[in-house]
């Protein structure tokens, strides 16, 4: 076993046959599945943010508050889920009244957002870091999980990727600064501001046969449909959405950052050719765009089409939690 990967260490050491006939669906998704009578399915999930990896300690307490509880959100939204509930655990090393102060303004206001609660949580002295537990519902047997998608079923993202991987890379001096102060903003607010594609979700659960949310880059996120649901798929990098402003740097490095960076919290889901027409009808319905871009297939292993028709090969294909 390879005790650098993140995957390995919860088969090995978590991932156990679960003994409860209410537990529908356990470790391994985007969020569990309980069952606790048979009217409902309870959607549950945890994310920890920590100081100097998750964000820098001049981070504006505002934007940790929000983005703590958008990423949560996120990964309900993956299973088409609604939610409702969320505890928090805070661990700090001193209390400072105006931390809390903003650090509270900005998750109550993605709280309110979606009509959520906290109810519950705990708090400890050490290092500052976050730890955030929604709960969410829906109705039995419509989760959505990694593990249907089918051969012919169609790949699809609900928005631009690739911007949080140039809001990083900006922030860290790691790439020159053609933007305007106006686009360096959009693309900070889109870094710490991501939007859980709640509605969207909630819509795939009638059409989607799989979905995940992309936390970790999209190449590696989808990567856990194919292995989940036993299939391979073609990706065409002609067809990703790409923002105006990760235009403007090299074409290569705009494809590389769309493929492998994390953090934009945009789905990426399948849909059968069948389901196509109404998948049309409800975006346009309820105002949401998905990108086409691209097939699944029978064959075990993901290719890339890259911008000059060949098939291309990547490096790193996503973010590494060790
Ligand atoms: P996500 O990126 O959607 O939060 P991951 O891909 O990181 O999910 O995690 C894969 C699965 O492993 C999820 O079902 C998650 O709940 C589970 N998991 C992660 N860490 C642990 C742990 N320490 N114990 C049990 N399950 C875990
Ligand atoms: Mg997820």
């Amino acid at each position: 076993m390879s005790r650098s990967n993140e995957f390995d260490l919860i088969e090995h050491f978590f991932k156990k046959p679960t003994k409860r006939v209410d537990v529908n669906l356990g470790i391994g998704d985007d969020c569990a599945v309980l069952r606790p009578f048979p009217g409902l399915d309870l959607v549950v999930t945890t994310d920890t943010l920590v100081e100097g990896r998750h964000f820098l300690s001049d981070t504006d307490p505002k934007d940790i508050g929000y983005k703590s509880v958008a990423v949560s959100l996120s990964d309900i939204a993956a299973m088409g889920a609604q939610p409702s509930w969320l505890l928090l655990s805070l661990t700090m090393p001193d209390v400072i009244t105006s931390w809390l102060e903003g650090f509270t303004q900005g998750m109550f206001a993605c709280l309110d957002e979606h009509q959520i609660d906290l109810v519950g949580g705990n708090l400890s002295k050490g290092p500052l870091s976050i730890t955030t537990q929604l709960i969410g519902q829906s109705d039995p047997g419509c989760i959505l999980t990694r593990s249907g998608a089918l051969s012919q079923d169609y790949i699809f993202v609900t928005g631009p990727i690739g911007d949080c991987g140039l809001a990083i890379k900006l922030l860290t001096d790691q790439i020159e600064d053609k933007f305007t102060p106006v686009e360096r903003d959009a693309l900070t607010h889109r870094l710490w501001h991501p939007i859980p594609r709640i509605k969207e979700g909630r819509l795939l659960q009638q059409v989607a046969t799989a979905a995940i949310d992309i936390s970790d880059g999209l190449v590696a996120d989808l990567k856990h449909i194919l292995e989940q649901s036993q299939v391979g798929a073609t990706l065409y990098t002609r067809d990703l959405p790409i923002s105006g402003q990760l235009k403007k740097i090299s074409e290569p490095s705009a494809i590389l950052l769309a493929l492998t960076a994390g953090d934009d919290y945009e789905l990426c889901f399948t849909v059968s050719p069948n389901n196509l027409p109404e998948l049309q009808k409800l975006a346009s319905e309820q105002d949401c765009s998905f990108f086409c871009i691209g097939k699944i297939n029978e064959q075990q292993t993901l290719t890339i089409v890259g911008p000059d028709n060949k098939p291309m090969t990547l490096e790193n294909e996503g973010f590494k939690h060790f």
